[in-house]
């Protein structure tokens, strides 16, 4: 590896950051995340932390995890690549659709289709709901309905069904036939309801109104994550999936359940759906899948869709998608190993107990700390704290001081994710006790910094 001064030198010189002003960067640089073990990164300086990021609510199972390293290692070695287009797999691939299968036999999941991250997993469930309704002989069933707030990827699809206008308003216009129904979130909502459960039926309501207005021949599916993530963790109350499954199912309308983040054991249970008591018919998944250990992701198909495609005549069944990645036998061997070591150490029960003490702890912070508006969570290792300049009036803090609080955590001992005024936390699934008691100490150092 090159010295330190070239690094530095060169840091996002050459290279565009995702998510980041291009402008910005020689005044900003990014941070140079050197090695990690653990719960822990530390950076060019030496400086280490814990990573209550989970790299980007990804890495499950920690930095450390020999299993998956040398599972990776020895596949390289075997087989390093082979396409899984039509005619051709490999052993790796076998067994990981096996494995994932398995994981979501409980929520109806009897097909897999792998894809290379979660915007193409998004991308993957579109595509074949539009494909089932034509298979069906309901070729008019094109739309999409999703949540404000949502995200779902960068692809123009994900990106059209994103309800976060920053993620959309430079790259307009999106795919036509996508429409968004108000997110299940109290703290702010366009029908001012504190009350979640109540929340639920007036979104309800509202999508009964979305497809009375559409008309429900035209719309193919409702795509929600079932704990929003990247909006800023947004819990709805337990009736709203429930409420979207039924509405949906009189309509004919798939239901696809975005779990990017929620799969895998990150909300205390192997899927979020599964939380929340309903089967979904497709759902979007990575992230977990490998650990972060190597870029994968896959599509989850229900037996319902799966027999649908399974029957058809050759020209229209065919699933004319897929990536060069698609069931990577090196990406398929960390999954392989990451879930048989996610069911090892059942992170989902970890996830579960943890997740409430990183609650209650934050919860305890805001009884101290004015600037904390809102914490959302209490459902596994997903916690986002909103910060306001003024709890009554509920107003944004401003990015500068929101930036200052977010260096001071960091060098107080932990990374947390800064996303617009909210910041989330979504540490490894292993994390202890004892290290999110270290994460809340930071945090309180670091509100108390301004
Ligand atoms: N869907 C959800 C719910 C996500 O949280 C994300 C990424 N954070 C994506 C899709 C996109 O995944 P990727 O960044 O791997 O393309």
């Amino acid at each position: 590896m090159k010295d330190e001064n070239f690094l530095k030198e060169n840091n996002a010189r050459q290279m565009w950051h995702p998510m980041a002003h291009p402008g910005d960067q020689a005044a900003h640089p990014p941070k140079i995340i050197t090695r990690a073990a653990g719960v822990r990164i530390t950076d060019i300086d030496d400086h280490a932390v814990i990573d209550a990021v989970g790299g980007l609510w990804c890495v499950n199972l920690g930095y450390s995890n020999d299993v998956v390293k040398q599972s990776i290692a020895d596949q390289l070695f075997e087989l390093p690549y082979y396409s899984a287009f039509a005619g051709s797999s490999n052993p790796p691939a076998i067994e990981a659709a096996h494995a994932v299968q398995a994981f979501f036999a409980e929520d109806g999941i009897e097909r897999v289709f792998f894809t290379s991250g979660g915007s193409d997993s998004v991308e993957t469930c579109l595509r074949l709901a539009r494909q089932y309704h034509r298979l069906r002989g309901e070729p008019t069933r094109t739309k999409f309905i999703s949540l404000k707030k949502g995200y779902h990827g960068t692809h123009f699809g994900g990106a059209s069904v994103n309800g976060n206008n920053r993620f959309r308003i430079n790259y307009e216009p999106l795919l036509p036939g996508c429409y968004h129904l108000p997110a299940p979130y109290p703290y702010r909502n366009p029908f001012n309801e504190t009350d979640p459960a109540r929340l639920a039926q007036l979104i309800a309501q509202a999508f009964e109104d979305e497809i009375a207005f559409q008309g429900a021949e035209t719309i193919a599916a409702l795509i929600v994550e079932p704990i929003l993530g990247a909006g800023g963790v947004i819990v709805p109350d337990a009736s709203f999936m429930p409420l979207m499954r039924e509405i949906c199912d009189r309509h004919g309308i798939l239901m696809i359940s975005d779990e990017v983040i929620t799969g895998f054991g990150r909300t205390g249970d192997w899927s979020g759906a599964r939380h929340w008591g309903v089967k979904p018919d497709m759902m979007s998944t990575a992230k977990g899948i490998t650990s972060g250990y190597f870029p994968v992701g896959a599509a989850l198909i229900s037996g319902k869709v799966a027999e649908v495609f399974e029957t058809s005549k050759p020209a229209e069944g065919t699933i004319s998608h897929g990536y060069t990645y698609s069931a990577h036998p090196v990406g398929a061997a960390a999954v392989v190993a990451c879930l048989s070591e996610t069911l090892r150490l059942d992170t989902k029960a970890n996830a579960a107990a943890r997740g409430t003490q990183l609650f209650d702890g934050v919860r305890k912070l805001a009884e101290k700390h004015g600037l904390i508006g809102d914490v959302r969570g209490g459902h596994g290792l997903m916690t986002g704290i909103e910060l306001v300049s003024d709890r009554a009036q509920k107003t944004p803090l401003d990015g500068t001081t929101v930036k200052r609080i977010h260096e001071a955590v960091y060098e107080a001992g932990a990374m947390v994710r800064m996303s617009g005024h909210n910041f989330l936390m979504s540490p490894p699934l292993t994390i202890t006790e004892d290290e999110v008691n270290s994460v809340l100490g930071a945090l309180d150092t670091g509100f108390a910094s301004v």
